[in-house]
């Protein structure tokens, strides 16, 4: 079988250097909010190309910290419109929602996946006080084109990361772009520890002040809580785990470039939508994710070729239960991806000899 994904494969490949990583903390007798976090801060924001680094206890805690320190700060109120692309994962609406922010779901570009700018110009209000773009998939979305429409407009930009560790645009990474930016560490994304952690990056220093007391109880000084804040902290034996992965990520990220291009020369099925890439530095390909109207029989044809596939995402938010209110609302596009949407293998460690075989495959598939 040629897996989707690999974590223990990918891990292995640094398991000497994570074992003394791991033991380095365990003599160190200090486990919470200590050197090892302050270390990998600081290398993070100098990889973003950002001022500030807050690490917090996972992505979804990144984005809906952010947007409470902005509330915190007066920036942003209760009632208040923020701008997210409706095809995200649901992580990205809920950070809106849990600050009694109002999510305005707006439809991607078909192609990229992603915000345009002529969608968001579309979906403004008087009430609309940010944009959440989200780098679905690995791409960065147009965000100079995004920040010189929410200069004109006065919005706040929070780009949701979670997804695109490492992707640029005009040589500056996505993180650097926006007000802030929330990023994912969980396992499977392109940049992993070994369980949960997450991380918020800024060159906002007021922003910056507040998150790190909102992370640690509102607290910015031990038993002096300025806000009702939360427990939400990136522990030392993960930020030791992401040092040693994040000296490894360009590697990474060139080998999934790779495999990217070979799938882009290599499949050639009038059955499949390639995904279109806009230039090779904005795309860190999360996930390679093709289109095609018959998704059970071509999913069904590379399980028997012995290739694992998956669905990035099955439903969209305002189609989940969770968010009945907004189930009525039209959004034909987003509906239409989320039917024909199927992710194939992608994976730092899958070798080229796998990458043709999956190439193979998909070639030979006919749709009923
Ligand atoms: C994974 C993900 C998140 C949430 O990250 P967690 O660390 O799982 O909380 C947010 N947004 C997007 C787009 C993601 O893919």
């Amino acid at each position: 079988m040629i897996p989707f994904l690999d974590l223990k494969s990918i891990n292995q490949q640094y398991q000497e250097e994570l074992k003394e990583a791991c033991a380095r903390v365990i003599d160190s007798g200090w486990y919470i909010m200590g050197t090892e976090l302050s270390a990998f801060e600081e290398e993070f924001a100098s990889y973003c190309g950002t001022q500030y680094c807050i690490g917090v206890a996972n992505g979804l805690d990144a984005l809906t910290l952010t947007l409470r320190a902005w509330k915190e700060l007066g920036r942003l109120q209760a009632g208040d419109e923020v701008i997210v692309p409706a095809n995200t994962y649901i992580a990205s609406v809920l950070a809106i929602t849990e600050n009694d922010l109002v999510p305005v779901l707006v439809e991607p570009d078909e192609h990229t996946f992603n915000l345009s700018a002529s969608n968001i110009l579309n979906a403004l209000s008087s009430k609309t006080k940010a944009i959440l773009p989200v780098h679905l998939y690995g791409q960065i979305s147009p965000m100079d084109e995004i920040m010189g429409l929410a200069e004109e407009h006065d919005l706040l930009v929070l780009e949701d990361c979670a997804q695109s560790h490492g992707a640029e645009i005009k040589g500056r990474k996505c993180g650097s772009w926006g007000d802030a930016a929330g990023f994912s560490f969980y396992p499977g994304k392109n940049l992993g520890a070994l369980g949960d952690a997450g991380a918020i990056t800024t060159n906002d220093k007021e922003l910056y002040d507040v998150l790190v007391a909102l992370r640690n109880y509102g607290s910015h000084k031990k038993y002096e809580n300025k806000f009702q804040g939360v427990n939400s902290r990136l522990d030392e034996i993960q930020a030791a785990m992401l040092r040693v992965k994040l000296k490894h990520l360009d590697n990474e990220t060139e080998h999934r470039q790779h495999i990217a291009q070979l799938y882009l020369e290599g499949i050639s099925n009038p059955k499949v939508t390639l995904p279109k890439l806009t230039m090779k530095e904005g795309h860190v390909w999360h996930l390679f994710v093709l289109r095609t109207s018959d998704r059970a029989a071509l999913m069904e044809h590379l399980e028997k070729h012995g290739i694992q596939t998956l669905i990035h995402y099955p439903t969209p938010p305002h189609k989940q239960e969770a968010y009945r209110d907004l189930a009525n609302l039209p959004l034909p596009l987003t509906e239409k991806i989320h039917e024909e949407v199927v992710s194939i293998p992608m994976d730092p460690t899958l070798s080229i000899n796998d990458v043709k075989k999956v190439i193979l495959a998909l070639n030979k598939f006919k749709a009923k």
